[in-house]
């Protein structure tokens, strides 16, 4: 950690940043912690880092300790960019920080005139309002594989649960599930307690890494998209039912049969191997 900077809490209170909950604010200041997130994200020297929600800077400054070649930062709340700045200036030239939302940002290209050379990796407490939503964007770029080698992610544990599940666990298992499996290999690193956080959420919070397959299943992202909203959209329903809201497909059964799936059969119990042969149907039918 670089000798100049203030501890975390003081930061905190000399720029008024109290949480604010529709920013999903839920601040990290014990440095163990940001430190097995980063190292998570390891080996850093070569990599650039993407950061979204850096806040007051905890996980930021630990990945920038850790020897992270460059980190481009995301923030939305404007007031948290003064501290950032600090952390800049300890940091002369591996900080780059960007004001605006997270949720906006056309990704490759965003990357692609910030990063320097080497891996670029996604890292972040991600702020839980917009977790899945930003999942999603970086699952489903039309290029692949991404401009990302790993994702090392936090969200609450019943998301990170969604997002390793598998046919056997239907509960959980849903379209998250089915496009972050189609693309990534998954796994839960960790759990992270509601009292690691300042101010604490309600729930337990998982660490996820999401590693990139180089040859996903192939179809297409938009098809495998539109087949497993209309199943999971009505899980409970058989799919030559749930199927039916597939724009242009009216009866499912030859669909279904393309793909060498029973009609009688739902959407929990169909893995991604089978979600692809939906998906690679239904683009055959579109065109
Ligand atoms: N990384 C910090 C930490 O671990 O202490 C803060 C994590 S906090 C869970 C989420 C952060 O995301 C907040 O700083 C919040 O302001 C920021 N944020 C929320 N919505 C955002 C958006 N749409 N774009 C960019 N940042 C956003």
């Amino acid at each position: 950690m670089s000798g100049d900077l203030p501890p975390l809490r003081e930061v905190v209170a000399r720029h008024g940043l109290s949480a604010k909950k529709s920013l999903g604010q839920n601040f990290l200041f014990d440095l163990n912690l940001t430190g097995k997130i980063a190292r998570a994200a390891g080996p850093l020297d070569e990599a650039t880092i993407l950061e979204i929600g850096p806040g007051p800077g905890g996980l930021t400054r630990t990945l920038l300790a850790q020897g992270a070649k460059k980190v481009i930062a995301v923030e939305r709340d404007d007031r948290c960019l003064a501290a950032l700045e600090e952390i800049a200036g300890a940091y002369p030239g591996r900080l780059e920080v960007f004001a605006g939302d997270a949720l906006t940002l056309d990704y490759p290209a965003f990357v692609a005139e910030r990063a320097t050379e080497g891996p670029v990796r996604i890292c972040a407490n991600l702020p839980y309002n917009i977790g899945t939503q930003l999942l999603t964007t970086w699952l489903t770029l039309d290029a692949w594989p991404p401009f990302y080698d790993r994702l090392v992610l936090m969200f609450q544990r019943e998301v990170a649960e969604r997002i390793v599940a598998s046919p056997r666990e239907r509960a959980d298992y849903g379209r998250l599930g089915v496009l972050a499996n189609w693309r990534c290999a998954t796994r839960i690193l960790f759990d992270v307690p509601p009292s690691a956080f300042t101010p604490p959420p309600k729930i337990t919070s998982s660490v996820v890494e999401l590693r990139p397959r180089s040859a996903p299943v192939p179809c297409e992202v938009k098809s495998l998209e539109a087949v497993t909203l209309a199943a999971f959209g009505q899980r409970r329903k058989m799919l030559r039912q749930a199927l039916k809201s597939l724009p242009g497909v009216g009866d499912p059964a030859p669909l279904l049969e393309e793909a060498g799936i029973a009609p009688t059969r739902r959407a929990e119990e169909i893995d991604v191997e089978g979600f692809c042969a939906l998906a690679r149907a239904f683009s055959r039918r579109r065109a």
